[in-house]
């Protein structure tokens, strides 16, 4: 069966790098288009419109997180951003900024790989009408049915408070997402994130993960990446 391949546009300008990453994912089946520069970069992405975009944030001619502003302009093409910087600014920063999620060098090519699938898998969603049919949302033993506000695991309901339900719901609408503490607290209580907010969102979310059954050390459904954010997992 062929297949149409999905189009990868990787921003890289360390070469070795760039031939690792290449490689990767050309034996995965994507078929890839390399820039080492911000600038061929906005060239590659306007003429070739990718489906997904890998970006290196130290870049020779400006820093990555232009690129992502250039690419949001107009477009939700998902964007992972590959970096050596692996503060907290900066990965909120950068995905504050639009990009779908943050991978820190040295990576894991099983990882990254990981990652790639759910950018393009839920770009697929979001492009659909009705993101999900019927309203509902399943991941693993998890269900969701929107209309009727409530959360099922293996079937049985999870008794959430409205802010932990709404705080739920945006989390799957952006399943695979890392969202960061700002993004979450704008969307539930609007506002900016203020150390008072992030608590309430930090005792919030043990809640939901205690009435979820996650474990530390466990791949439990929310991730929690401390000072940055949370993802709901496939
Ligand atoms: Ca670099």
């Amino acid at each position: 069966m062929i297949q149409n391949k999905y189009k990868i546009l990787l921003v890289e300008d360390e070469v070795n790098i760039l031939n690792l990453v290449a490689t990767m994912l050309d034996t995965a089946g994507y078929q890839t288009i390399s820039a080492k520069s911000c600038a061929s970069a906005q060239t590659l992405y306007s003429s070739y419109l990718p489906d997904l975009i890998i970006l290196d944030l130290g870049l020779p001619d400006m820093d990555g997180m232009k690129l992502i502003e250039f690419v949001r302009k107009d477009s939700l093409t998902p964007i992972i951003v590959l970096s050596a910087r692996t503060n907290e600014a900066d990965k909120i920063s950068a995905l504050d900024g639009g990009a779908n999620d943050y991978i820190t060098k040295p990576f894991n090519s099983g990882e990254l790989l990981a990652r790639v699938r759910v950018a393009l898998r839920n770009n697929r969603f979001s492009a659909d009408e009705g993101r999900y049919p019927g309203r509902k949302f399943a991941i693993k033993d998890m269900q969701i049915d929107y209309d009727a506000r409530q959360v099922f695991i293996k079937g049985e309901e999870i008794k959430l408070t409205q802010t932990e339900y709404n705080i739920v719901a945006l989390l799957s609408e952006n399943c695979g997402k890392m969202m960061t503490y700002s993004s979450i607290i704008k969307a539930i209580w609007g506002g900016c994130a203020q150390e008072s907010s992030i608590k309430k969102l930090q005792v919030n979310m043990a809640n939901i993960r205690r009435k979820f059954g996650d474990k530390p050390g466990e791949t439990n459904y929310i991730a929690n990446e401390l000072g940055v954010g949370y993802r709901l997992n496939e």
